[in-house]
């Protein structure tokens, strides 16, 4: 494993011990229980939050996956806070960016499809800090980033790639270089990048790091012959975007999208590590804090499904978040956490209260390796566009799709294979209420408003997220497996 755990008694009083000193030498006369804060606050940290589309945690080698994946952003970590069991709010890039942008579930947000945008009195990261004299910038790709949902909010300059195909090799030179000339003119930034690269159809070159020789059906080989509108496959049978046909996957199949996938990890990993040489070598990661996740994973065959929208398994909401603080250092956090937390953290980073309604917690405490204060660790709820909805209480998962229920025990089952919904029912009625309860509270204090009605484009997502609601009612049918409730 390539990071140090900090776990010794006499390591952890030598770590109190130099923050201490730190937080003694920034703040004289602030007393020893002062926290330890980033060596750039108080000249004011940059703050940069770089989002790798579709990655789900373990398959970095980072959370210690079986192929080397991601050589730069395990060195890139070395350097940071890691957490291990962080949280995404939606399978959906479009709804996962709103909580991430918001610091609200997706039912407070009220961005729950294609056909709503985030409301105008919304409270973003990058519009409260553009009020705080930070120069805001998005470099992002794919359909779900439009300006059009009302996700540009805040930033000065909001650069967005109209195709699913988005690289970080679109994104991140132009990231850099306003990064960069921000900091020869002495601006403190906000900075976000964002890369579609591990998004169905890959088309990033192919050097067959881990394919190793799968036979895989002409046509089938990229996923660019399904472009049109359905990525997603159930149960191993894809159904192809523009021929309807049904084709159920072999071993050697779906092996192949496997590598593949992993292999664009693999390729966005070096973009990443250019990046970070980058960085480096304009001398910014000293000046700024550096935040590394995904707004959602991918389902890659370990249960039913094949890509992301409809599967709320931990193979789609489990993400990868790094956090690295100029004079915090490594370290790794256990404690589960969750995307909404990333606006109260940095906020609170940056010496900024959160706004009213916001509901994560700062991580602050646990970058600097102090306990959080009381009622941290709280239930995490996620949504999808599509109807289902989970709640995660202490040790316990449920989900919740139309029509039917499952329950996993996350610490003696992480993987989700045994489904206790029938079983433990006193549990599942419990989590039942809790989690109606959360969903009434959040509905009624929504910021979502309905999109405008006029532009081809709107009217081609309303579409498509009308298709794809249908589409998932549909998919056992669709792929000739009977109904939804099986
Ligand atoms: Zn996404």
């Amino acid at each position: 494993m390539y990071m140090t755990r900090i776990k010794t008694p006499i390591a952890l009083a030598v770590r109190r011990a130099f923050f201490a000193a730190a937080a003694l030498a920034l703040f004289p006369g602030s007393g020893s229980c002062a926290p330890a804060e980033p060596t750039c606050a108080p000249a004011g940290c940059n703050i940069l939050v770089i989002v790798v589309d579709c990655l789900r945690a373990d398959h970095l080698s980072l959370y210690g996956y079986g192929r080397k994946t991601s050589p730069n952003i395990d060195a890139f970590a070395g350097e940071a806070a890691v957490f291990t069991r962080a949280a995404s709010q939606a399978p959906t890039t479009l709804l996962s960016f709103a909580s991430i942008f918001t610091s609200r579930e997706v039912s407070s947000h009220g961005v729950d499809g294609w056909d709503k945008a985030l409301g105008d009195s919304a409270l973003t990261l990058a519009g409260i800090l553009k009020i705080y004299n930070y120069h805001t910038a998005a470099f992002v790709g794919g359909l779900n980033l439009n300006p059009l949902f009302g996700l540009d909010q805040g930033f000065g300059t909001y650069s967005q790639i109209n195709r699913t195909d988005a690289s970080f090799k679109d994104t991140l030179p132009a990231a850099l270089q306003w990064a960069v000339e921000k900091a020869a003119k002495k601006e403190k930034f906000f900075l976000v990048a964002h890369g579609n690269d591990l998004h169905t159809p890959y088309v990033f070159p192919a050097p067959a790091l881990y394919d190793r020789g799968y036979k895989v059906r002409s046509g089938l080989a990229s996923l660019s012959g399904n472009e049109a509108m359905v990525f997603a496959a159930y149960k191993r049978k894809l159904r192809l975007g523009k021929t309807g046909q049904v084709v159920t996957l072999t071993g050697d199949e779906t092996a192949h999208y496997v590598a593949r996938y992993d292999e664009g990890i693999n390729y966005a990993d070096g973009l990443l590590g250019g990046f970070f040489s980058g960085l480096r070598a304009a001398k910014l990661l000293d000046d700024t804090i550096v935040v590394l996740t995904a707004d959602h994973g991918e389902g890659l065959f370990d249960h039913d499904y094949f890509f992301h929208d409809f599967n709320l398994y931990e193979d789609t909401l489990r993400v990868p978040l790094v956090i690295r603080v100029p004079g915090l250092g490594r370290r790794e956090i256990s404690r589960r956490v969750q995307l909404i937390d990333l606006m109260p953290t940095l906020l609170d980073l940056a010496g900024i209260a959160p706004p009213e309604g916001a509901q994560g917690r700062s991580l602050k405490p646990l970058l600097a390796g102090q306990e959080p204060g009381p009622g941290f660790d709280r239930d995490i709820f996620s949504e999808s566009g599509v109807g289902g909805k989970v709640i995660r209480s202490g040790k316990w998962k449920l989900i919740r799709y139309p029509g039917r229920t499952e329950l996993y025990d996350l610490e003696k089952d992480p993987g989700e294979l045994n489904d206790l919904a029938g079983t433990e029912k006193a549990v599942a009625a419990d989590l039942e209420k809790k989690l109606a309860a959360r969903l009434a509270a959040d509905k009624k204090n929504q910021l979502g408003e309905p999109l405008p009605a006029s532009g081809k484009f709107a009217a081609d997502m309303k579409r498509d997220n009308a298709y794809q609601k249908k589409f998932y009612e549909r998919i056992p049918s669709l792929v000739g497996l009977g109904s939804a409730a099986e």
